[in-house]
């Protein structure tokens, strides 16, 4: 890999796992959900970074994809299954990375353990000429050892510039998966263990939306709204949060835009047999003997 593009990963990767450590830090019984993510994402930026999708905070049944809106109330309370998912970029490379804490109480620690430790497990294996089927076996053997389910429709993935999923895909599960990792590829590996079906299906809006094309639309402040996307996200994720530096209340326009295909919506993802869910995962350059882990 060329030295200034591995030097922009390796800057956006420890920006990141700073975050996620000090946004980790950030999460008690009765703190906003709303304080956190503006925090982390003023971090980012303090730290000279910048970010790379919106932070997402999902709770319990939630695998992924819940971020604050504009005036949140939801606040974290005893007993809640948190995961924490950051993305940094510097100048479009991507460092992703995740971890799964509980509030106040330990009940879930081993299910938490179990994402960790095949994050872990995974990490030992992976070396230049793998298959992501290797590594997928590992995730599954690990978390299985546990007693939990892994995930089996969401997989860890390639990152390009400005590509928050793409190349291999790493699933959780043993598969029909042929694919290769080379050499001074980027990857993020995330197993996901759960308590519940290990299935997720896609519920209610998320609050994260994803820029597709600039066209007309109907609206005058929809269309000014678009105008403003396309020009700050045209490629990555942004959030409802962040629209509000262009108007005070954008969800209307947003909502529009969705329905005008100029933009589209990210569902919240949940198990499917609604079972506490656990993340951990790590971005990392894939060597010829091993990997250097980024986040
Ligand atoms: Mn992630
Ligand atoms: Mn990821």
């Amino acid at each position: 890999m060329d030295k200034e593009i591995l030097a922009k990963y390796r800057k956006a990767g420890k920006i990141a796992g700073k975050v996620r450590e000090y946004g980790l830090r950030l999460i008690k019984e009765g703190s906003l959900f709303l304080d956190v993510a503006n925090a982390i994402e003023k971090k980012i930026i303090d730290l000279g970074g910048n970010i790379g999708f919106p932070t997402n905070i999902a709770i319990d049944e939630q695998a992924a994809h819940y971020t604050p809106c504009i005036a949140d109330e939801l606040r974290f309370r005893k007993g809640m299954v948190v995961k924490l998912d950051v993305g940094v970029h510097v100048d479009g490379y991507i460092g992703d990375t995740a971890s799964t804490v509980e509030v106040g109480s330990n009940d879930n620690r081993m299910l938490i353990q179990a994402s960790r430790e095949a994050l872990l497990n995974a990490l030992d294996i992976v070396r230049g000429g793998i298959g992501s089927g290797m590594i997928a076996a590992t995730i599954e053997d690990t978390i299985r050892s546990f007693g939990f389910r892994p995930i089996s429709n969401l997989t860890g993935h390639g990152l390009g510039q400005y590509k928050l999923h793409t190349g291999v895909a790493i699933p959780n599960v043993r598969g029909p998966e042929k694919d290769v990792l080379k050499a001074g590829e980027v990857v993020a590996i995330e197993p996901f263990a759960t308590k519940g079906e290990g299935w997720v299906k896609e519920t209610d809006s998320s609050h994260i939306y994803q820029f597709i094309r600039d066209k007309r639309v109907k609206d005058a402040s929809a269309q000014e709204l678009l105008g403003y996307i396309s020009g700050r996200w045209p490629n990555l994720p942004f959030s409802e949060r962040w629209c509000g530096e262009f108007m005070e209340r954008p969800r209307p326009a947003l909502t529009r835009l969705v329905r005008s295909r100029a933009i589209s919506s990210y569902p919240i993802l949940r198990d499917r047999g609604g079972g506490m869910v656990s993340q951990a995962e790590h971005t990392l350059l894939v060597t010829h003997d091993g990997c250097e882990i980024l986040t």
